[in-house]
């Protein structure tokens, strides 16, 4: 496994070869709640700062992104495998966006007044007080800024535990901001679920959580204790909707880069594909010459398309979804065997005729598999199907017939459609998971607005 928590350590394994990267001490229940104690001594004084103080000091962040770029996507890599290009991309693009993301927190924030006859109200948006942020490790440097930024933005101090399979990218980005903030500000704890769950019962007043379904339901029982708040974005089984009339290219180029993108790794990848009947064997061979392209490798490695998988229990996760769906029926039409040799890869792997009652259209697989079933054509079935899943982060149908994926698309339970081209919002937009995807959402005007309580102080005038 790329990283093992016993009681007290965290080692960091490089899943393209397994060795050892680093073995970090693992933050003691004695350090949790002393991190929390920190960050709560300090948010008062960061709150009275004000809004705009408190930004024009988080803007740095910005600075210290571009100034460790190159490290930070080196480490990405390192750590958790995914391609060395796509890591600088993540790190470019979040650099790009704290900016805009400032301004737009500012916006979300500002204190609305409301007029009634002798009577005038302010509504002002107030920090929760310490938020505790937890993240995953499939974008190291996205996930955590997705949550750090406006949560200190809004004026809470946060204790940050970033995953276990990617402390030193988590570590770097802790210092990049605390570079921007005063002391304690912002405090850093390692270490697995443990520690994690350790940080949620402690002292705090929110969790901001990217992260499985499972251990988002862990978090909502124990915060349950005291009312904490939440934000859970949670996991996904993304369907892809094909009608035949539609452009077969692109929908083949659309399932096959969403389900393999990052080795699969990515909570909104296209997890389920749906085919009209009468162009699923069309559909199966572009699917098939485009997947045949998806070269695993070393991140490093020029001529690479996907990493290995994060760690042995992800690929073993992988391997058993598949292995059962092959056993119960599905066809399968390539990859489908792990490699020899060292690092936790996994082949492009299409798998044909998936039924509906298989646990690979149910589970989140979270690997490179592109999973076609097929569908009668109407719009009935589709929107059943695609529906078939406590889950609904995404979704994305296709059709030459724009008003039926219209139609299509306002009937899919999920927070985030795509028509006639992969899902994701323009910016402004917040991510959203519906259902079991999510609880709360992050980002957008509605997103940043989730850090505060709104509170109404009322005057006679
Ligand atoms: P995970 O749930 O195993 O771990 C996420 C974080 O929670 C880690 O830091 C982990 O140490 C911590 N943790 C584990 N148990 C805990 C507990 N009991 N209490 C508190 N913290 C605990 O998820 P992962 O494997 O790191 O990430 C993959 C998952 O994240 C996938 O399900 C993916 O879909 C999801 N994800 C969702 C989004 C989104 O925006 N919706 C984005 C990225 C990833």
């Amino acid at each position: 496994m790329t990283t093992t928590q016993s009681t007290n350590t965290i080692q960091n394994l490089n899943p393209s070869t397994g060795e050892l990267l680093a073995e970090l001490p693992c933050a003691t229940s004695e350090e949790v709640r002393d991190a929390v104690a920190r960050a709560r001594a300090a948010q008062p004084a960061w709150e009275a700062l004000g809004m705009e103080e408190r930004c024009r000091m988080l803007s740095g962040i910005a600075d210290g992104l571009a100034e460790r770029a190159d490290e930070l996507a080196r480490l990405a890599t390192q750590e958790m495998g995914k391609l060395y290009e796509d890591a600088k991309r993540e790190v470019q693009g979040f650099t790009s966006m704290v900016k805009t993301e400032l301004e737009e927190v500012q916006e979300a924030l500002a204190t609305q007044t409301f007029k009634t006859k002798g009577n005038e109200t302010q509504l002002v948006r107030m920090p929760h007080g310490v938020v505790a942020a937890i993240t995953p490790w499939n974008f190291p440097v996205g996930m955590p800024l997705q949550i750090l930024g406006p949560a200190l933005a809004a004026g809470n101090t946060v204790v940050f535990k970033p995953s276990e399979h990617v402390p030193l990218t988590g570590q770097a980005i802790a210092e990049i901001v605390q570079a921007c903030v005063p002391e304690d500000v912002l405090v850093l704890v390692h270490g697995a679920g443990e520690t994690g769950a350790e940080l949620v019962a402690a002292d705090i007043d929110m969790v901001g959580f990217v992260g499985s379904r499972e251990t988002g339901k862990r978090i909502m029982e124990s915060a349950s204790k005291e009312l904490k708040r939440l934000v859970l974005e949670l996991g996904g089984k993304d369907p892809l909707v094909v009608f035949a009339d539609s452009d077969l290219d692109a929908a083949a180029e659309c399932a096959v880069r969403h389900s393999l993108r990052n080795t699969g790794q990515v909570c909104c990848a296209v997890e389920r594909v749906y085919v009209e009947e009468s162009a699923a064997t069309e559909f199966e061979e572009k699917v098939a010459a485009l997947a045949a392209d998806w070269r695993h490798g070393d991140g490093f490695e020029e001529g690479s398309k996907m990493g290995p998988l994060v760690s042995e229990e992800q690929r073993a996760k992988v391997v058993t979804q598949v292995d059962a769906a092959i056993s119960d029926g599905a066809r399968l039409v390539m990859g489908g065997s792990c490699p020899d040799g060292p690092g936790w890869y996994y082949p492009a792997t299409v798998l044909a005729d998936v039924a509906a009652d298989q646990r690979i259209t149910h589970e989140e697989t979270f690997g490179p598999v592109v999973s076609l079933s097929t569908f009668d054509g109407s719009e009935e079935e589709a929107v059943r199907l695609a529906n078939d899943t406590p889950y609904g982060l995404g979704a994305n149908v296709y059709s030459g017939d724009t008003e039926r994926g219209a139609r299509v698309a306002a009937r899919m339970q999920a927070g985030q459609v795509g028509i006639n081209q992969y899902l994701g919002g323009a910016p402004g937009t917040p991510w959203v998971g519906a259902r079991q995807s999510g609880f709360g959402f992050l980002g957008g005007m509605e997103g940043h607005r989730q850090f505060t309580w709104p509170k109404s102080i009322s005057k006679s005038v």
